[in-house]
């Protein structure tokens, strides 16, 4: 059978962490973004399992977070979700996921996404120097924080790429599902509806 080059080609994945409680537009957009700047085949989204910089509040259960993040990206031919971080136990670390979608790409170069305030913390990120030997790192605008990818050290190779300011936060959509306050285009339909159909938020 005919070989076409790009079969030749390193696959190109993109990999989107967060908690997801609930996934929003901001997130689908600078996943989208990101995959259409950098012409990856894949963007897969990770919902975490315990985040380690959120040990102090309250996490809506893994299942309903994960479940929304398949409902919001079920559209998208190259969106996929992954149970690595919800399946593993204890605390999520950044280090441990790319880790294991390493494992489950060995050939594919591994893009990580995050936004400005993500990155922003990155120093205090566990095993730090490593993370940059496992995936390329792209940091997008978020309304509300600056851009600091700027004032990383220079061992700390992070990308930054400007996208469509969403003024949109997971804390924001919870707290107007917690009021009766519509949250209609500020996540996918589905997710509306499972947010109202499980009483999440109430
Ligand atoms: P919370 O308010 O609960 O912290 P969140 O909206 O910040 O929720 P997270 O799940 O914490 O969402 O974020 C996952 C990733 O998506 C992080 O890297 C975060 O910076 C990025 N992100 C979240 N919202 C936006 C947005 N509106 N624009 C760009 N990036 C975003
Ligand atoms: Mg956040």
């Amino acid at each position: 059978p005919r070989i076409t080059p790009s079969a030749h080609a390193r696959r190109r994945i993109g990999i989107m962490g967060g908690t997801f409680d609930p996934i929003h537009n901001g997130h689908l957009v600078a996943a989208s973004e990101v995959a259409w700047v950098y012409q990856l085949d894949e963007v897969i989204f990770v919902p975490t399992g315990r985040p380690v910089f959120k040990l102090d509040r309250q996490v809506t259960n893994a299942e309903d977070r994960y479940l929304m993040t398949v409902i919001a990206t079920a559209s998208n031919p190259r969106f996929t979700v992954s149970r690595v971080d919800i399946d593993r136990p204890g605390i999520t670390y950044t280090i441990d996921t790319l880790r294991d979608i390493r494992s489950l790409h060995p050939d594919a170069e591994l893009f990580f996404i995050t936004g400005a305030d993500a990155v922003a913390q990155i120093l205090k990120w566990k095993d730090v120097h490593s993370l940059f030997d496992l995936a390329h790192f792209v940091a997008v605008t978020r309304p509300g924080y600056s851009t600091s990818a700027d004032a990383l050290p220079e061992e700390f190779k992070v990308d930054a790429l400007e996208i469509p300011a969403l003024s949109i936060s997971s804390t924001d959509v919870r707290e107007r599902a917690r009021k009766n306050e519509p949250v209609w285009y500020l996540v996918p339909d589905g997710v509306v509806q499972y947010i109202s159909k499980h009483g999440l938020y109430a």
